[in-house]
């Protein structure tokens, strides 16, 4: 089993700008933000360009975005890499539309609305299904980062405790007490996913009811071993995860406990993109990654950097009344770069 030598791999950003919302065109709002056709930049306002390793724009559909930024992770973790899927934007931006929000959708056969993370497993079982030499055993799990606590999205809410991280003596990071829950098929993981869902914390600010102020982490242990030596064996992560909403306290009138959620989701959003930008330093500087700094980038210590592939898509809404946070968006996609 190929399982390569540590080396360090940039993280790759994918721009995403969705199109105008309904709302958004009922408050008669313009466009602030335009793709450049043939390159992967966008250009703010009249003349602030930015370039990332991949942008797409209102019209490009789910499956462009997947095939052209996400597919080649699919080949990195059957190469034996980890493997780690971000999407990162303030609350509206079209995180969730972009990771795989229609898991209904996705079972009822609207093949065209999938997000990445259907995308992913499909195509995952089915390599599987092609590669009969190898013996493949895929388990689940799935958590969300509240308020800096950490629960377990497949345990039922009435029992849900805050769960520990833990480093292991070969720098793996194991949560104590995760349901870890064995998987064979596309259908059954997208149930698990779907239930997993429906318990996410999500609390109404003035900004959208409906917001997620929470870190939802879903991760595939792939275990891969060949039938003709079972010592040739090898494991690895993959994360998919919807971060919280990156706007800034003061624009959803955060008070008491929502002002505390706003500080601590700040928090992870902030050691994630210290994090990112660290593992881009050249020489000394790289010696000291902040992975300690927030509970995201704990978890996701093994899966950034080092050994591991990462894809950071970055949501941004068109509008010219959100220019402040898409340009704050913009900023962060490019310092990851
Ligand atoms: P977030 O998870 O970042 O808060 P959502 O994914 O819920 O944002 O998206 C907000 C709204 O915008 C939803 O109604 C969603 O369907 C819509 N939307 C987001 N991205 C797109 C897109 N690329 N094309 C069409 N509609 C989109
Ligand atoms: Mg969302």
């Amino acid at each position: 089993m190929p399982s390569e030598k540590a080396k360090v791999i940039p993280v790759m950003v994918a721009l995403r700008c969705r199109p105008l919302i309904e709302k958004e065109l009922k408050e008669g709002c313009q466009p602030c933000l335009h793709t450049v056709p043939g390159e992967p930049q966008v250009v703010l306002g009249k003349d602030r360009a930015f370039t990332y390793d991949f942008s797409f724009g209102p019209t490009d559909p789910q499956g462009e975005v997947y095939e052209k930024a996400c597919k080649t992770l699919i080949s990195s973790i059957f190469k034996g890499y980890n493997a780690t899927i971000l999407a990162y934007g303030q609350t509206g931006s079209g995180k969730t539309h972009t990771m795989g929000g229609c898991y209904e959708d996705s079972l009822t056969g609207d093949e065209e609305g999938m997000g990445v993370i259907p995308r992913v497993l499909q195509d995952l079982f089915q390599h599987i299904q092609d590669k009969e030499d190898i013996e493949f055993s895929v388990r689940l799990s799935y958590m969300e980062i509240y308020n800096e606590e950490l629960h377990d999205l497949l345990c039922p809410v009435a029992q849900r405790a805050t769960l520990a991280i833990r480093e292991e003596s070969n720098g793996g990071i194991k949560i104590q007490g995760l349901r870890e829950v064995e998987v064979t098929s596309f259908t059954e993981t997208m149930r698990h996913l779907s239930e997993g869902s429906h318990g996410r914390t999500t609390g109404a600010t003035a900004m959208n009811n409906t917001s997620s102020r929470s870190h939802a982490i879903f991760t595939l242990n792939i275990d891969q071993k060949k039938k003709s030596d079972m010592n040739d064996y090898c494991r690895v992560k993959f994360h998919m995860v919807d971060l919280a909403g990156s706007e800034r306290c003061k624009r959803t009138q955060a008070e008491g406990d929502r002002f505390k959620e706003g500080v601590n989701i700040n928090k992870g959003l902030l050691a994630l993109g210290n994090v990112i930008s660290a593992l881009g330093d050249e020489g000394e500087k790289r010696n000291h990654i902040p992975y300690r700094d927030s509970k995201l980038t704990r978890i996701l210590q093994d899966s950034l950097g080092g050994n591991s592939h990462t894809l950071m898509i970055a949501c941004v809404s068109p509008a010219d009344s959100n220019i402040e946070e898409t340009l704050n968006t913009l900023r962060y996609a490019d310092r990851a770069r």
